[in-house]
């Protein structure tokens, strides 16, 4: 393995690809910078492209076949004892995804980072308890069965790049594929540190590569090699097409989990104070969370209640550093991004919508955007139809349950919705008729790993989750044999 490493914070991290077991450099490099100190140059990490590209597959496709001979018990194995690994590394990890992305340390540190070793876990489990389904009719016996699928191509997002790697690569890995992962160009060393804990697990080569680099350089390579026979990708609608088109001339089979724009929906029979409190969260890692309910949408008897205990709560925020424990709002991942969320809200003024708080960067020299609400002038507003991914909320108004629900599906997005209420049979009503993958009542971000998840509309195709993610990471079949062959 390659010494070439730099120091993020105290931590020794390769800014190189991980292909076939080994750390690769590329001829060429592309900086990474800390949205803490955006003067501080991380890293110059390896910029893959098309030759990187085949040779991580390559590698992906040799491996393959051992790896998927193995028994799901041999399998769990190596998952867990990485998992064992990502728990003992919960502090280097934390470390340098918190200077890469700016995530809050402390939550990092508490929740997020060791969820990346519950993925591998879970997953492999699942797979060891898989029960086909085995059934009689007309006189055959059939058995549904599970075949690993090939080398599979996972492509991520900058927000909580570790977590949302393993949310993929576990489940691939657990039904016996071979993986490819290519981590977000913003915030890439996390990825790095958790190839090294692979090696430490002693993963047989090939089995599990990374590759960095710009999307449209080797993520366009990878997505578009005809020998992968999946791929998962979280990240933006406009790449998810991108990615669709890729997929369809290949005909692989492909999941995307894209953008959101949640309804969070409050009647005045709620907790107003529950209610507010989790609505002032949306504000933590500065929005940027795909399933964050940024769309307030609240019964007019209760609107003045909600906004003064929502002022109150957003209030007690702080803006800083994410390393220290005091902070509650980072800042943006990077000054493109600052400059969109900034774009969004003056374009917002422009048209006539109204600032009720915030809507400004905070300082001059740093990417932190104070925590914003605008009341729409009307819900054609492109605040209102678009993912901001920033600190950014919108405030609208309704009488009734109908209109509530007509609001919320008023969007072209799908992936997750929040309705607060005291009445569970109306909050049944709701979520009856809301489109959205996942709905919380009276909560927020609760997860099961075991549930589907996904979105509709430009929200994502597919589910991942549990067994969902499992029959996506597999060739499934029917296997029929005939009970008695005398009668032909
Ligand atoms: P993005 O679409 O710009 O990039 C995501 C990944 O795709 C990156 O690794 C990028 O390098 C790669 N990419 C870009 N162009 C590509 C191409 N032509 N071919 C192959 N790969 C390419 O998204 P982003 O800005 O990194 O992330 C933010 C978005 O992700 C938001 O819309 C957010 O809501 C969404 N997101 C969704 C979920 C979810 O679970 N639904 C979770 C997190 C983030």
């Amino acid at each position: 393995m390659s010494n070439d490493r730099v120091l993020v914070g105290d931590v020794k991290v390769s800014p190189e690809h991980y292909i076939n077991g080994q750390r690769v450099a590329s001829a060429s490099t592309f900086e990474d910078r800390s949205p803490l100190e955006w003067t501080t140059k991380l890293a110059d990490v390896a910029r893959g492209g098309s030759l990187e590209a085949r040779a991580a597959v390559t590698a992906a496709v040799d491996a393959f076949a051992s790896w998927a001979a193995l028994s799901t018990t041999e399998r769990q194995n190596y998952l867990h004892r990485l998992a064992d690994l990502i728990d003992q590394h919960i502090e280097p990890i934390a470390t340098v995804e918190c200077l890469d992305m700016a995530m809050l340390l402390e939550s990092l540190r508490l929740r997020v980072i060791g969820r990346g070793a519950r993925n591998f876990r879970a997953y492999a489990d699942l797979a060891v308890n898989y029960q086909p389904r085995r059934w009689d009719s007309n006189g055959t016996h059939n058995t549904v069965l599970r075949m690993p699928a090939g080398a599979t191509v996972v492509i991520t997002p900058w927000n909580a790049p570790f977590m949302l790697s393993t949310w993929k690569c576990a489940p691939a890995l657990a039904a016996g594929n071979t993986v490819v992962l290519k981590p977000a160009e913003w915030s890439p060393l996390s990825c790095s540190l958790l190839m090294d804990l692979v090696d430490e697990a002693d993963f047989p080569p090939g089995v599990f590569n990374m590759v960095q680099g710009l999307g449209e350089e080797v993520g366009a390579a990878l997505v578009s090699d005809p020998r992968v026979r999946r791929i998962s990708f979280t990240g933006s609608p406009e790449t998810g097409r991108l990615i669709g088109v890729a997929a369809a001339k290949n005909l692989v089979p492909f999941t995307a989990e894209l953008g959101g724009k949640g309804p969070f929906v409050v009647f005045a029979d709620a907790d107003l104070d529950l209610a507010a409190q989790k609505a002032a969260l949306m504000y933590d890692d500065a929005g940027q969370v795909c399933l964050a309910g940024t769309r307030l949408l609240v019964q007019s008897s209760c609107r003045a209640a909600f906004l003064e205990r929502l002022a109150a709560a957003t209030n007690r925020h702080v803006l800083g550093d994410s390393r220290d424990p005091a902070t509650t709002v980072s800042p943006l991942i990077h000054p493109d991004h600052l400059a969109r969320v900034q774009g969004f809200v003056d374009r917002s003024k422009a048209q006539g919508d109204t600032l009720v708080f915030g809507g400004h960067r905070l300082q001059d020299d740093g990417l932190w955007f104070e925590p914003t609400l605008i009341e729409p002038k009307s819900n054609e507003s492109e605040i209102v139809q678009h993912e901001v991914f920033g600190p950014v909320l919108t405030l609208q108004t309704f009488e009734t349950e109908d209109e509530a629900v007509a609001l919320a599906n008023s969007t072209a997005y799908g992936l997750s919705a929040m309705v607060f209420t005291s009445d569970q049979s109306r909050a049944d009503r709701i979520a009856d008729g809301v489109r959205a993958g996942t709905i919380w009542v009276n909560c927020f971000l609760v997860r099961d790993l075991t549930a589907p998840f996904g979105g509709t509309g430009i929200s994502g195709i597919g589910r991942e989750g549990g067994d969902y993610a499992l029959d996506f990471y597999s060739d499934v079949k029917t296997y029929q044999v005939k009970e008695d062959t005398t009668d032909g």
